[in-house]
């Protein structure tokens, strides 16, 4: 046995910051010409309750020596990748090309090591490293997405809603027929669009997320979030980064409650966003509206407040925000497309409208979650053109952004920055109700309101266009009052 150089193992490891984790297992040796045009396996052990298993092989390339990596768990075959790729992961739902993502089943695994090329007196010095993800650790060592696809802060534009053949997603095949549509056609669509993230929220499965793991290297401008539309009887749930499954059977003897879901959705490392919360429910659409009694509201990030074409009007979501943040619970507007058909047909919401806009320290899955928790962020309704709409409350000298919160006080000053609205107007929203309008001029618009009484709960801007149908709607800044 013997470890590599420092340096030399610097030089080899990716650079993910998820990699710096400590490894569960480290097999090393060293491979000699003896070992040329053989196999050989290092077998090792895989706890009950492993969800997602990660290797990494470095080793010295020197003399020529290759190395080519695979995989068996205690009783099959579960991936080769050759001398292609020095990493590779898999979990119940998603692997990497080339690996089957299934059960991991506790017991003795084996990677694989084939050797095509090892000179008669050379020795090369290998490192394997495993890592297991377990339920509750939330540093999943293998993001879909890693490194950040950007590492910068900025303002960020997405869709956080979509379908696709993992579900009911449907679009005109080559010939014409309306097929299930490849979730590629999706993804390509979306990356047209100009957008820096999407989230793929098939019904209820996870069965794209390995699509998501496949097509990522390669829209490498995009960031792809798994996402789920949790679907239940009495609602839907756009949950979003989960590493898992998560049962949606509410109702059932797995999952009595709405509670026990949300407790579920919080294990499994996801955020929950309630979807078109005021649609009907019933006939007209079964499980569309919010109806479930006894939601958690500590465990609902967001809410859905434009789906698709419906930005105004009682079937659109905002109403429901406002009331929920009347009620005193700190909830991120957002908002999605819906899309199931990427070729968007006439009347259909194409993907990016609306658009999501989330302020982020960077494009990444863990840092634009953060972003919409948050709360610095606004919906785009049409979401063309790169609109912008920024947002600082200003109360005794200190400022805030959307998401944050300022101590109430008369005279507080609100300041707009909206950019790509031609004409049209702004209004500051309290506490649900518009308080203040001014006119926006121009394209590039910087307005300001005044609070001249002291007001307690949030307020808003919202930018509408000059036929008064809403553009851009603001997250609300928390005035606070002991
Ligand atoms: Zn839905
Ligand atoms: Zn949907």
């Amino acid at each position: 046995m013997r470890w590599l150089a420092p340096a030399l193992l610097a030089a080899l490891a990716p650079a993910a910051a998820a990699q710096e984790r400590v490894p569960d297992v480290v097999l090393t040796g060293d491979i000699t010409g003896a070992d040329h045009e053989r196999y050989k396996p290092l077998s090792f052990d895989v706890p009950k309750g492993v969800e997602r298993i990660t290797v990494t092989l470095d080793y010295d390339k020197a003399n020529k020596t290759v190395i080519d990596l695979g995989l068996w768990d205690p009783e099959r075959f579960r991936g080769w990748s050759g001398g292609a790729r020095s990493r590779f992961t898999l979990s119940a739902s998603d692997a990497t090309p080339g690996y089957l993502p299934g059960a991991l089943p506790a017991g003795k695994w084996r990677v694989m090591l084939g050797v095509p090329n090892a000179r008669p007196n050379s020795r090369a010095a290998y490192r394997v490293t495993v890592r297991f993800d377990r339920e509750g650790r939330r540093d999943a060592s293998a993001a879909i997405a890693e490194p950040p696809i950007r590492d910068a802060p900025g303002w960020y534009r997405g869709d956080l809603h979509m379908h696709d053949a993992n579900s009911d997603g449907s679009c005109a095949s080559q010939s014409g027929k309306r097929v299930p549509c490849p979730l590629f056609r999706t993804v390509e669509k979306a990356a047209a669009a100009g957008l820096d993230f999407i989230a793929v929220t098939d019904h209820n499965s996870t069965a794209h997320f390995g699509g998501l793991r496949e097509l990522q290297p390669w829209f490498d401008k995009m960031l792809l979030i798994p996402g789920i539309e949790i679907t239940t009887f009495g609602g839907h749930a756009n949950i979003f980064g989960p590493r898992r499954f998560v049962d949606f059977r509410v109702g059932s003897a797995a999952v009595p409650d709405i509670r026990a879901l949300q407790k579920d959705v919080t294990a499994a490392g996801a955020i929950l966003s309630i979807n078109h919360p005021a649609l009907p429910s019933g006939e007209a659409c079964m499980g569309c509206g919010w109806v479930w009694p006894k939601t958690d509201w500590s465990r609902v990030t967001a809410i859905e407040a434009v789906n698709g074409n419906i930005a105004e009007g009682p079937l659109a979501g905002i109403g429901y925000w406002y009331a929920r943040l009347n009620e005193g619970h700190r909830l991120t507007g957002i908002a999605g497309s819906d899309n199931h058909d990427p070729d968007a047909p006439e009347g259909k919401a194409p993907i990016g409208r609306p658009t999501t806009v989330v302020h982020a320290a960077r494009l990444s899955q863990p840092a634009i979650l953060a972003g919409i928790a948050a709360g610095n962020a606004f919906i785009d309704v049409t979401g063309k053109g790169g609109r912008m709409l920024e947002v600082d409350a200003e109360a005794g000298g200190r400022h805030v952004a959307m998401g944050g919160a300022i101590e109430a006080a008369s005279g507080t000053v609100f300041r707009a920055h909206a950019v790509g609205v031609a004409d049209g107007s702004a209004e500051l929203v309290v506490n649900g109700v518009v308080v203040r309008r001014r006119r926006v001029e121009g394209p590039d618009a910087r307005i300001a309101f005044q609070l001249d009484a002291r007001s307690c709960g949030w307020a808003a801007v919202n930018v509408r266009d000059a036929a008064k149908h809403p553009l851009l709607i603001g997250n609300p800044i928390y005035l606070t009052c002991r």
